[in-house]
């Protein structure tokens, strides 16, 4: 699969403070968790997460890359959901991409943290709910609605640490698709901090 080719794993460090718990737990965490650097619409996984708005009738940014690239049938369903409000997220098909189905969550304009967890939380459910094992986020957000990079990650990360432990078992691989150079140092300090291996 593609995205077993092409994803980085998370650069091992030593166990800091904040996540002083079991040492094997720490490690399987870790392996399941992914940075990618490039566009979204590529990954073959069971489903891709976009950040939206909340008309879910496309836009600029990632979106707009997804709907390209599923083709126009991705949008007549979104029309079918009659929108989404802010830290809410809604499931589609994935039509013409690799990624079998898409989440759809609509983040916060600025930096409104508990908004911003409520997308993660709330996408992560989703794909509990349906059983997936693979995942990929965008930086939610961070882009045309203006959330600072390094806070918006915190809470990425954060969120995708507390699923996973809660629900190892059933999830096989968490990606974090990034799309420039800038946002893939950040995420690998901050990955570090909440995914640490000794
Ligand atoms: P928002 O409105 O939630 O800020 P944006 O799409 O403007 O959404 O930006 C969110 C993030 O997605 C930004 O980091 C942006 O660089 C990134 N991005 C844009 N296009 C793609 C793509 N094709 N694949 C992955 N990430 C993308």
């Amino acid at each position: 699969k593609q995205y077993a080719d092409k994803h980085k794993l998370v650069e091992p460090i030593p166990i800091n403070a904040q996540y002083k718990i079991n040492p094997s737990l720490n490690q399987a965490l870790v392996s399941k968790v992914s940075m990618f650097v490039g566009d979204i619409t590529t990954l073959e996984v069971d489903v891709i997460t976009n950040a939206a708005n909340s008309s879910l009738l496309g836009g600029g940014g990632v979106d707009g890359a997804i709907h390209r690239a599923a083709g126009p049938a991705l949008k007549l369903e979104c029309q079918s959901l009659h929108g989404c409000e802010t830290g809410n997220a809604k499931i589609t098909g994935g039509y013409k991409l690799p990624a079998k189905y898409v989440i759809h969550t609509v983040g916060p304009q600025g930096e409104k943290p508990n908004l911003l967890s409520n997308c993660y939380r709330n996408s992560l459910g989703i794909m509990k709910e349906f059983g997936f094992k693979t995942i990929a986020f965008p930086c939610i957000s961070t882009g045309i609605y203006g959330y600072p990079l390094i806070p918006a990650a915190h809470i990425a990360a954060f969120e995708v640490r507390n699923h996973l432990e809660k629900f190892l078992d059933v999830v096989e691989r968490v990606i974090f698709c990034l799309f420039s150079e800038e946002d893939e140092k950040v995420y690998q300090g901050i990955l570090q901090t909440y995914f640490p291996l000794h």
